[in-house]
């Protein structure tokens, strides 16, 4: 079929036309297991009627008015978010790579207003993801995502994670920050050590560095905490937020302590859509039930469930995983067979799952899983390694 979409994305040929909490129905009535959740968007599942009752009441009242003008739910969303992390100050933005090229650009003016502008490097990490805008695909360093976009935009250095020597040698006297994902999502649910953040955290301190979490997959409850780095204890000068943040309705943010973002005065950047009426009252919502009493131990405790029962599965099925990786509701499985037949073959299976790099399949699903969900999924995951064990040996015969 033809299409008007630029053929940027290889599509799944389906269409889903309404969704119920983790599970999606496609046109003709076909009802899927949702464990990608729109890549970690729907943190709140599908028609949540909190946010739909906050959404449509908004959309009644006022859409946009522009950042010219005072915006009383941004206000508060952006003190609740103070009042919950390390962040004195933030800035909303429409996506995650706007989140990072704010947080980008925050880091570099900090410097520029310390009377240190020749200070603009940022040190990234190899397998990182920051985003698909030419400073963030520099940022995130993939060939792939840089060969054929005219010149890399200049000030990013690659590191391998876990190789402070390369770290330390990487760093001269142009350093700004170090930016890097608690928990890489697009590499492939690769977790930082808890001490490596620490490290990091340090060496930041030692060297006049800024520290960046790129939280955009990993926030807002994801792993089973508000943000993944407060598992290691430490906390960054400036982090970027998106995707679960507005559970559907595209918001990101970026959050800075004061001191980080010095050098964000009156006119040093703009958006004309990002923190709108429409999306702060969804933000709000999502906030509402993210903090409520007992949410964030409900995603401990059936991400705890879903890790045991992988772990079941690697050994029934270990031609098929080889490593079950993640905290919380983000877990990969490293697969012995490639990763798109996988998905491909859990799709028939009615469960949706994302593929990541390193062959990994990424398990996303929306925050309010049940464990009944959790168990239908293991029975999907069953089912689709069964089914990939019996055409390899079809195919081997
Ligand atoms: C998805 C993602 C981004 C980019 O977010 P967009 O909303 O697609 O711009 C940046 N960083 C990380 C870690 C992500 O997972």
């Amino acid at each position: 079929m033809t299409s008007a979409l630029l053929p940027t994305y290889a599509r799944a040929p389906i269409a889903f036309e309404r969704g119920e909490g983790a599970w999606l129905v496609a046109r003709g009535g076909e009802r899927y297991l949702d464990f990608g959740a729109g890549i970690a968007v729907n943190a709140l599942g599908h028609a949540h009627p909190h946010l739909v009752a906050a959404l449509t009441e908004q959309a009644g009242k006022l859409w946009h008015t522009s950042n010219l003008f005072e915006i009383p739910d941004g206000e508060r969303l952006g003190q609740r978010l103070v009042d919950a992390t390390f962040a004195d100050v933030v800035f909303f933005t429409n996506s995650g790579a706007e989140a990072n090229e704010a947080a980008i650009k925050m880091a570099r003016k900090y410097h520029a207003a310390e009377g240190h502008p020749e200070r603009y490097r940022i040190i990234t990490f190899e397998g990182a993801f920051h985003g698909r805008t030419l400073a963030t695909i520099a940022a995130g360093g993939q060939q792939k995502y840089i060969e054929g976009f005219g010149p890399k935009v200049d000030g990013f250095d690659q590191v391998p994670t876990g190789d402070f020597e390369a770290l330390e040698a990487a760093i001269g006297p142009e350093t700004a920050a170090l930016m890097i994902e608690p928990i890489q999502g697009e590499g492939g649910v690769r977790v930082i050590p808890h001490a490596d953040l620490r490290r990091l955290r340090a060496l930041c301190d030692a060297r006049g560095l800024l520290l960046i979490m790129d939280e955009v997959q990993t926030g807002v409850g994801r792993t089973g905490r508000l943000f993944a780095h407060e598992w290691s204890g430490i906390a960054p000068d400036i982090m970027s937020a998106a995707k679960g943040i507005g559970g559907g309705f595209p918001l990101g943010v970026c959050l800075a302590t004061r001191a980080a973002a010095r050098g964000m005065t009156a006119g040093t950047h703009g958006t004309t859509f990002g923190g709108n009426p429409l999306a702060m009252a969804v933000g709000n919502a999502v906030l509402d039930v993210v903090l409520a009493d007992g949410f964030l131990d409900h995603v401990q405790q059936v991400g705890l469930v879903l890790k045991q029962k992988l772990a079941g599965l690697k050994d029934r099925h270990p031609q098929v995983f080889s490593e079950i990786r993640g905290e919380g509701l983000m877990l990969g499985l490293k697969l012995g067979v490639l990763n798109t037949d996988f998905a491909a073959a859990a799709r028939s299976e009615h469960l949706l799952v994302i593929p990541a790099g390193d062959n990994v399949v990424r398990l996303l699903p929306p925050l309010i899983v049940t464990e009944a969900d959790v168990a239908a999924a293991v029975e999907r995951l069953e089912a689709t390694a069964s089914a990939l064990a019996t055409s390899q040996r079809g195919a081997a015969e």
